[in-house]
């Protein structure tokens, strides 16, 4: 009975589930056992997403790479991939400063609140402050050496270090198509049984899926609302319309401006692409990591969306990286909701400066939860924002930052299908089977 259901519905089901776990925890006092004894198989779930990450990125990209009939491709493919991206993150973050500064959520802000919460939370605001000094302390081309790995083991021990193993595994896989002899075919067939073995393994990791959202999804609660749901909700109350604005702004670009991207670059209808990316949306909510959701995207964009490995490989671990539409909206509208709530006028010139370094910032925030406040500071300084302002947004960030990551997935799937159709690397009709069959 159970495996009559679609993927998405289990998962789906495992979430409302473990939201209903999470309250009941916390109405019934006994937030413990949620914390001791459900939340454990979240963090399991968790752990088996990024455990086949590294892996999972050299594999493919390996196999992508040896399977391109013309490596001059590859460089092509690279460069639209990079201008995708940076468009759609130049226009996610212009759709966030039109709604915040048309709404102007900041202005209604209670005196009272802003004070209050300027002291309770300095504390965290100072331990973000101290992880961004290192990120600043670095010079401009700092981002390539960051690139380049000076050692390969050390590179893939890190998940933070993706784009490091992708610098990798495209130098093997080029060297691979170059190198004409009989024994590197043995080396090109192992890393392709590699490839085929780790998607059986991501197969396995998602009949766990809907346990794996229940816990994570019941500890979150537990962990968000302390032993008093009362005092949250009052929280989302004052900070109502800046939410609002964040989420508004994510149900545009995710509602028109990628249908249209879908419709007039890919060809795909964009309630097939919904279809397919609702599992994976529903991961990447719970997860809060576009980096730990990649796997699961990159299956549901190749059997569903029928992307060609060769570029579902390349496009898509580079946009965990590189491209965060959801981040980079919620960055600007942050600055601004900041800016408004402390009574200082942004000029014209600032706020262009917003959309330059909000672009840059969530190019550099990591695809793991918490990255994009973190990033935020740099949005801050750059227009002379009181970084303090954290202290305003921090209490209601995780929820927003579960929606701005289902939003960067979203993204990052849209644009690994443009640049499948611009290629003729897609296989996909209307109508084809909305997603993978588990
Ligand atoms: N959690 C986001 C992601 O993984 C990054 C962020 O905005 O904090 O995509």
């Amino acid at each position: 009975m159970w495996q009559k259901f679609p993927l998405w519905a289990k998962i789906l089901a495992g979430m409302l589930i473990g939201i209903l776990i999470g309250i009941l925890g916390v109405w019934l006092k006994v937030g413990w056992f949620v914390t001791d004894w459900v939340k454990p198989f979240g963090v399991v779930f968790l752990n088996l997403l990024k455990l086949v990450a590294m892996p999972l990125i050299f594999a493919s990209l390996v196999t992508g790479v040896t399977g391109l009939s013309d490596i001059t491709k590859l460089s092509r493919i690279g460069l639209k991939t990079i201008a995708y991206y940076l468009l759609t993150t130049v226009l996610a973050i212009t759709v966030g400063l039109l709604l915040v500064n048309a709404f102007k959520p900041g202005e209604s802000f209670p005196e009272d609140k802003r004070l209050e919460m300027l002291e309770q939370y300095a504390v965290d605001v100072e331990g973000r402050k101290l992880a961004i000094d290192n990120i600043k302390s670095d010079g401009p081309l700092q981002f390539l050496v960051d690139i380049v790995p000076d050692n390969v083991v050390g590179a893939a021990s890190d998940n933070a270090n993706m784009l490091q193993v992708i610098f990798f595994a495209i130098l093997f896989g080029l060297a691979i198509v170059i190198v004409k002899h009989p024994k590197v075919e043995v080396v090109k067939d192992f890393v392709i049984g590699l490839n085929e073995i780790i998607l059986k393994i991501i197969d396995f990791i998602m009949l766990f899926a809907p346990f794996g959202v229940m816990a994570l999804l019941a500890g979150l609660i537990v962990d968000f609302s302390g032993d008093n749901l009362s005092d949250s909700l009052h929280l989302f109350a004052t900070l109502g319309l800046y939410a609002l604005v964040v989420i508004g702004g994510l149900l545009f670009v995710a509602l028109v401006i990628y249908p249209t991207y879908l419709r007039f670059f890919a060809g795909i209808r964009f309630v097939d692409f919904y279809k397919t990316m609702f599992p994976v949306q529903l991961v990447a909510f719970s997860t809060s990591s576009s980096a730990a959701t990649l796997p699961v995207t990159m299956e549901q964009v190749e059997k569903g969306l029928g992307v060609s490995s060769e570029v579902a490989s390349f496009v898509l671990p580079i946009g965990v990286t590189i491209n965060m539409d959801g981040t980079s909206l919620y960055q600007a509208v942050a600055a601004v909701f900041i800016a408004q709530v402390f009574g200082i006028e942004l000029t014209l010139v600032q706020q262009l400066t917003i959309v330059l370094t909000a672009t840059l910032a969530s190019i550099g925030s990591a695809g793991v939860p918490g990255a994009g406040i973190v990033m935020l500071i740099i949005v801050l300084n750059a227009v002379g924002l009181p970084v303090e302002g954290l202290a305003l947004i921090l209490a209601i960030d995780r929820p927003l930052d579960m929606l701005r990551t289902v939003l960067n997935v979203t993204g990052d799937a849209v644009i690994a299908t443009v640049v499948a159709k611009s290629e003729r690397k897609i296989d996909y009709k209307p109508g084809m089977i909305g997603e993978s069959e588990q």
